[in-house]
């Protein structure tokens, strides 16, 4: 008999991806996916805690399918992500209803686990696996038809030791997959249909296999660029101090690799990044960028900011506005400084008051949300290529991305998700472009 399986997805692009593999993972033992979690006998929340209060957000959610299971006494609840992997035992202690708990670096251990669960042991996995030991899923657990665009792991965990972030604490060392799975995961999707890759990883720019002989990051864009079907290449996300000219001539050189950069600089202040331990400087930063910009020159960037970290003065606050003025992102995702369990900053002094963190906050949104309507103006008239994503046939509209990674809507005209075509911007609009398709491009 088909279980049903009901997987809610917590926090970040990382978190999307582990549920599709774990949604892979189920199907390909019996469990069907269904949308609403009152039809399923079993629940995976798959946990974030980037952001403020993730474990009361985890309880309230537990809450609600007790009562679900109150009703469905057969029901399994898992806990998944990274709060499963920070609270391990204490939560499967503290929400009785619960029946398994797994970190990240588990998932592949999934039918096993559920096995344990079925028969009523106590299931708590939230141990990080050495890199000889750890399993990159690959997309052949993937089910059903596949989206044009589709992610690639590369990496998993950060050695880097950021003072506000719990990453390396909820997802371990970083490990490098090697090149051949990774290529090997590319050619299926193509296979498949997919037209785009997006390889992902916490620092996806210092990937090296160069220790057992393998590539380095520009030479694994090479790889997959070679794969044949792939038409796009994206990355995401890079870290500035291992950003250098190669990847910058790589973007420039390579045709499938967009010209896309999301270079997450997180504070302009030289003093506020040597305290958030970020290990460059604001010179180093917008030399490379320069730099960058100089080898690809319709380079399109966007970057990470967070206002009103520990210490940081109306001076420092100064300097990142200047530092967006400076390098002009097209997009930028900026937060206030929340302080998150297990990290040094939380454990600052100088913590800013709320007022101050929300007052500049919105002065930054406000300066990039100009320069970004500025960048897109400037692209006016001029002929893009598209990656048609969706279609909505009920508004007669087609909407894709391009290689800049801004959304395009055009007319369907007959258009299909997984279309290149060639377009002429014609509009600006509040969080995307307008535009007029010409032809279908190669
Ligand atoms: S580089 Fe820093 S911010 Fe990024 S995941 Fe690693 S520790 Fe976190």
């Amino acid at each position: 008999m088909t279980r049903r399986a009901y997987i809610q997805t917590m926090g970040c692009q990382m978190n999307e991806y582990d549920s599709g593999k774990i949604v892979g993972i189920l199907e390909d033992h019996g469990y069907a996916a269904v949308d609403d979690p009152a039809e399923a006998d079993l629940v995976i929340l798959n946990t974030c805690s980037v952001r403020e209060k993730a474990v009361h957000k985890v309880r309230s959610e537990v809450g609600r399918l007790r009562f679900l299971k109150s009703g469905r006494p057969g029901m399994l609840i898992g806990v998944a992500g990274c709060v499963a992997q920070q609270e391990g035992a204490a939560l499967l202690d503290r929400e009785g209803v619960v029946d398994l708990v797994f970190g990240p670096d588990q998932i592949d251990r999934l039918p096993e686990m559920l096995q344990r669960a079925e028969r009523r042991e106590r299931v708590v996995e939230n141990q990080f696996r050495p890199a000889g030991e750890y399993n990159f899923i690959a997309a052949d657990v993937l089910p059903g038809r596949l989206a044009p665009t589709a992610h690639v792991t590369v990496q998993k965990g950060c050695d880097n030791n950021c003072t506000f972030c719990i990453v390396p604490h909820t997802r371990g060392r970083e490990i490098n997959r090697p090149a051949d799975e990774i290529v090997a995961e590319v050619r299926e999707l193509a296979r498949r249909g997919v037209r785009e890759i997006i390889l992902i990883g916490q620092n996806v720019n210092s990937y090296s296999t160069e220790s057992t002989g393998g590539p380095d990051f520009p030479r694994l864009l090479e790889m997959a660029a070679a794969v044949s079907g792939v038409k796009r290449i994206r990355f995401t996300t890079s870290h500035p101090k291992s950003f250098d000219e190669r990847l910058a001539r790589a973007m420039a050189e390579i045709p499938q690799v967009c010209e896309f950069l999301h270079l997450p600089v997180q504070s302009g202040s030289g003093v506020v990044l040597e305290m958030m331990g970020r290990e460059y400087t604001r010179e180093d930063y917008l030399r490379k960028i320069r730099r960058a910009r100089e080898i690809c020159p319709t380079l399109s960037l966007s970057t990470d900011l967070i206002v009103g970290f520990p210490g940081e003065l109306e001076e420092d606050f100064e300097l990142t506005l200047s530092l967006v003025e400076e390098a002009r992102f097209d997009s930028i995702f900026a937060f206030a400084y929340s302080p998150r369990p297990f990290t040094p900053a939380a454990r600052f002094e100088d913590q800013v008051p709320e007022q101050d963190k929300r007052r500049r906050l919105a002065t930054l949104l406000e300066t990039a949300r100009r320069i970004g309507v500025e960048n897109a103006q400037a692209l006016l008239g001029t002929e893009q290529e598209i990656l048609i994503e969706r279609v909505d046939a009920r508004r007669g509209q087609a909407t894709g991305r391009t290689r800049g990674n801004r959304l395009v809507h055009v007319d369907q005209q007959g258009l299909s998700p997984g279309d290149l075509v060639l377009v002429e911007i014609t509009g600006v609009l509040d969080h995307s472009l307008r535009g007029r398709s010409i032809r279908m491009a190669a």
